[in-house]
């Protein structure tokens, strides 16, 4: 948990690993462990690599952890081999990318892109403890934050080694993919308004049923994204009132969230889904509103980034397979100041935030090497 007395402890191991591999580090000013390993000379800009140290409740052992230590890794090699590269290497290990404890997500890496809202400093944790305490406690100074930000010509890109946390790489019998984008997303919150009534007295045809017209708008989401490449839609959460069982529900409630790994295609997805759904309360004679609730836009990876890391997926002899991200990454924050690539490496069963999360040494070492390739061989994509 960000700022937790583990995440102190954690740290400093990995203060220590980052030493031992050749890098210069500290903790900068939200948590985050930074570590540089200097190019041929000393200040020039860098390939960022990284991904986060904190993680859920009841996690697994390699969301997050797996990226920084890989990304150790591939600068302990070069210093092994007294490599100097035309650009520095930087390695982050960032404090926050979950938002367990504060209820805001990725606050190491937007600090670090210069989007962190210093409001958040007065958001409580379920102790009442600020954001702004607990850095003080952690022995940070909460007034430096604005100081932790790139900017964009420093930073040539930014790489992330990562778990994939869904099946498709398994599916695909492949050890490694690489990242078309993060997927944006919407969540709203749906409320059908029909009538109450007698579950015995009122005739099937003049009712107006809540949660009946509410299955039919899950069912119809399910059938609209899956008619999509690549839309996924999900209601998670369902209830009708008044929830028993000879009344018929004069109101049902459900959640929606939808992701997609380009703008357009969410929207679009959309709108048809909110086509179907006004034409099924019409239909049923239900009223029906969509509260939107939260939205994300796509974090695209760079086409240059694309196709170097699956050049080098492809040098290490592994058919290259490109895939969307469902989750959410630190690369969402750090788009904004630089192009952004991630590899995946497959996980079993695709199981993750869950103490069964499982890989393969393989796997990782196929990771390793290709991420080393794509580090050495490395050229700065243009900048849009
Ligand atoms: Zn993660």
């Amino acid at each position: 948990m960000f700022l937790s007395p583990e995440q102190k402890a954690a740290n400093e191991l990995v203060l220590g690993w980052m030493r031992e591999a050749g890098l210069v580090a500290h903790v900068d000013a939200i948590g985050n462990c930074v570590g540089r390993y200097e190019g041929e000379s000393a200040g020039l800009p860098c390939l960022m690599l990284g991904s986060h140290l904190d993680t859920v409740r009841d996690a697994g052992k390699y969301d997050g952890m797996l990226g920084v230590i890989v990304a150790i890794e591939v600068v302990a090699a070069l210093h092994a081999q007294k490599k100097r590269l035309p650009f520095a290497v930087e390695v982050v290990g960032f404090g926050d990318e979950e938002g367990v404890r504060f209820g805001a997500t990725l606050l190491g890496s937007r600090a670090v892109a210069g989007t962190f809202d210093l409001g958040l400093l007065d958001k409580v944790d379920a102790q009442g403890v600020s954001l702004r305490d607990a850095l003080r406690s952690f022995g940070l100074d909460p007034r430096q934050i604005a100081g932790v930000a790139r900017r964009p010509k420093d930073l040539l890109a930014y790489a992330e080694v990562h778990i994939e946390q869904g099946p498709v790489l398994e599916a695909e019998g492949l050890a490694l993919g690489v990242v078309t984008a993060i997927n944006g997303g919407n969540r709203f919150n749906a409320e059908v308004t029909g009538m109450a009534g007698h579950a015995g007295t009122v005739p099937m045809r003049l009712r107006r049923d809540a949660l009946a017209a509410a299955a039919e708008c899950v069912l119809a989401a399910e059938r609209i994204a899956g008619a999509l490449h690549n839309i996924v839609a999900t209601v998670g959460r369902i209830e009708a009132l008044p929830g028993a069982m000879n009344v018929i529900p004069g109101c049902a409630r459900f959640s929606l969230d939808v992701r997609a790994p380009t703008d357009d295609t969410r929207r679009s997805a959309l709108t048809a889904i909110r086509a179907e759904f006004d034409a099924i309360a019409a239909r049923r004679n239900v009223r029906l509103t969509l509260e939107p609730l939260w939205e994300a836009k796509t974090a695209p990876c760079a086409p240059a980034l694309q196709e170097q890391l699956a050049a080098a997926i492809a040098a290490e002899g592994l058919r290259v397979h490109h895939l969307p991200s469902g989750a959410g990454h630190d690369g969402m924050a750090i788009v904004e100041i630089a192009p952004i690539g991630m590899l995946f490496i497959r996980c079993k069963d695709g199981v993750s935030h869950n103490p069964a999360e499982a890989i393969t040494l393989d796997d990782v070492h196929a990771g390793a090497r290709a991420f080393a390739r794509f580090v050495e061989n490395f050229a700065p994509p243009p900048r849009s």
